[in-house]
């Protein structure tokens, strides 16, 4: 890896490398991350068109994103910077069959490496365990073409998004290990616009994504205040 000063904070790699053995079970601790793929899939697909298409997943961990997106006929590269949850992410291949360009390098090494060379970026759930997310941000931008669009999901902050994504999470509902989030890095949607516009992207449309603990179902829709979605597109 050539970046000295790596914008990554190794605790919080080391839990995901802790749980990486059962990313791909949808009843384990990633089931969250199963239950909203395909509705985070079909919202991307729909922008994007994924098949042929060039695409690049950053913080992949075991490729639940990324394998899916293949599936959809688009090319796609991995990155992630922890070992285990990436050696899950290509076991699963030899199972599903599938094709993903899986590697272990920093976001911004990859940037300096194939600068706007993908149609389009995937950014989900990661903004929110990195030291300095303005810089991946930037990356992301840096990597995506003219024309193309970049995709982030993180967790809002305020009171409510504490209770919810905390509180209720990691403490009530055990949908999440307890420590899993911290919230001093929730990204809020103005803080995300201002890094996604002194990037160079142009924010198109926020999607928030909500779990209902009665139905127990996740959706799309227009709350942000917990979970949400930033789609943004690179001027062509
Ligand atoms: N994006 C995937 C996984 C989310 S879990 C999905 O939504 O399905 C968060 C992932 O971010 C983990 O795989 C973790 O290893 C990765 N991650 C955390 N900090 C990182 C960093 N600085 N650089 C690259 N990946 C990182």
């Amino acid at each position: 890896m050539q970046t000295n000063q790596l914008n990554v904070d190794p605790a919080e790699l080391a839990k995901f490398g802790a749980l990486a053995a059962r990313w791909w079970d949808p009843n384990s601790e990633f089931k969250p991350l199963h239950e909203i793929n395909p509705l985070r899939l079909n919202h991307i697909d729909q922008r994007v068109q994924l098949k042929d298409k060039r695409v690049i997943d950053v913080g992949c961990g075991g490729g639940i994103l990324a394998e899916s997106m293949a599936v959809r006929g688009a090319n796609v590269t991995g990155i992630d910077l922890s070992e285990k949850p990436l050696s899950v992410a290509k076991l699963h291949l030899l199972e599903s069959g599938q094709k993903v360009d899986y590697q272990l390098i920093s976001a911004e090494d990859m940037a300096a490496a194939q600068p706007a060379s993908f149609d389009c970026v995937t950014c989900m759930e990661m903004l929110e365990h990195v030291p300095n997310p303005q810089s991946t941000v930037r990356a992301c931008a840096d990597m995506v073409k003219p024309g193309g669009w970049v995709f982030f999901s993180t967790l809002n902050r305020n009171p409510k998004s504490f209770l919810f994504a905390i509180v209720g999470a990691e403490y009530i509902l055990n949908l999440l290990p307890k420590g899993t989030h911290e919230y001093r890095r929730f990204i809020t949607p103005s803080e995300l616009s201002a890094m996604a516009r002194k990037s160079g992207l142009s924010v198109t449309e926020f999607t928030g994504m909500t779990y209902n603990p009665l139905s127990k179902h996740y959706a799309l829709g227009d709350d942000i205040s917990v979970n949400y979605i930033v789609a943004c597109r690179k001027p062509a």
